[in-house]
């Protein structure tokens, strides 16, 4: 479960977030979508502290922290309730698929070898990538670098998984075999969120869309009730531009 309220961040004078209000319940899927800029990115890596944030609440699973005043323990708690995958997809080159499946087993887990590459081999398993496993990164295609991403990220068994645009940086071709891994995984309830364009995935997958511009939570509601019948004129056009 998220739970976010008056969430604001500004860059200088620039307000990127201007109190934003969130709720994805346990085991939900909640796609964010919206135009260059509206603060898609920043919200998330708000909600990992990977940003600071100026102002608001957090909720994640049971860790609760005021964006205003948190102590370092807080922010080490909340940052371990949950896993980000990235457009790029940030592996190690210098480690093998499965290697890099399970460092963050071994260095933030502790995790024994043996242990962890058991949970490593189950995971390289689901995202079908198994013959790949003692594979570097640099012999993989864009889509199998980006499931061997996602499989590190459900590796640490967060409470939620962020997922930022993981497919725009793929080649068309590609974006198939990654939006079917992580379907499988929403499927699993696993509680997530994705800022995506694939619209046919998010009507798809999600449980909930959310249209955000100008670090404002515009429209949401049910896929067909945002991609199909948006209510405000900013969603119809930004949906009307996707197309
Ligand atoms: P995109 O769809 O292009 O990824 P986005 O919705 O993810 O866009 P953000 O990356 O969150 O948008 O950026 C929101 C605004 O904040 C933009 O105007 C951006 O230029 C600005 N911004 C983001 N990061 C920083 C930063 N570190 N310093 C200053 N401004 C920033
Ligand atoms: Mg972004």
């Amino acid at each position: 479960m998220i739970k976010v309220h008056g969430l604001r961040k500004k860059f200088k004078d620039l307000i990127v977030l201007d109190g934003i209000d969130i709720e994805v319940k346990q085991g939900e899927t909640v796609a964010i979508i919206g135009p260059s800029g509206s603060g898609k990115s920043t919200l998330l890596r708000c909600l990992n502290l990977l940003e600071k944030p100026d102002e608001g609440h957090i909720q994640i699973g049971d860790i609760m922290l005021n964006a205003k005043k948190y102590s370092r323990k807080e922010a080490n708690e909340l940052r371990r309730q949950t896993a980000m995958v990235f457009q790029h997809y940030n592996l190690f080159k210098n480690k093998t698929a499965l290697q890099n499946i399970i460092e963050p087993l071994l260095v933030s887990k502790k995790m024994k070898y043996d242990e962890a590459k058991k949970v490593g081999e189950a995971l390289i398993e689901q995202v079908g990538l198994a013959h790949k496993a003692d594979n570097y990164p640099i012999t993989l295609s864009g889509g199998q670098q980006q499931r061997i991403g996602i499989a590190r990220a459900l590796a640490v068994q967060s409470h939620a998984i962020l997922l930022d645009e993981p497919t725009s940086s793929l080649d068309p071709e590609l974006v198939g075999e990654v939006l079917q891994v992580i379907k499988q995984i929403a499927e699993k309830q696993t509680t997530m969120i994705i800022v995506t364009h694939e619209m046919d995935f998010a009507r798809e997958v999600a449980d909930k869309v959310i249209f955000m511009a100008d670090g404002h939570i515009v429209e949401q509601g049910t896929p067909t009730a945002v991609l199909d019948h948006p209510q405000n004129p900013r969603t119809k056009r930004f949906l009307q531009q996707s197309i």
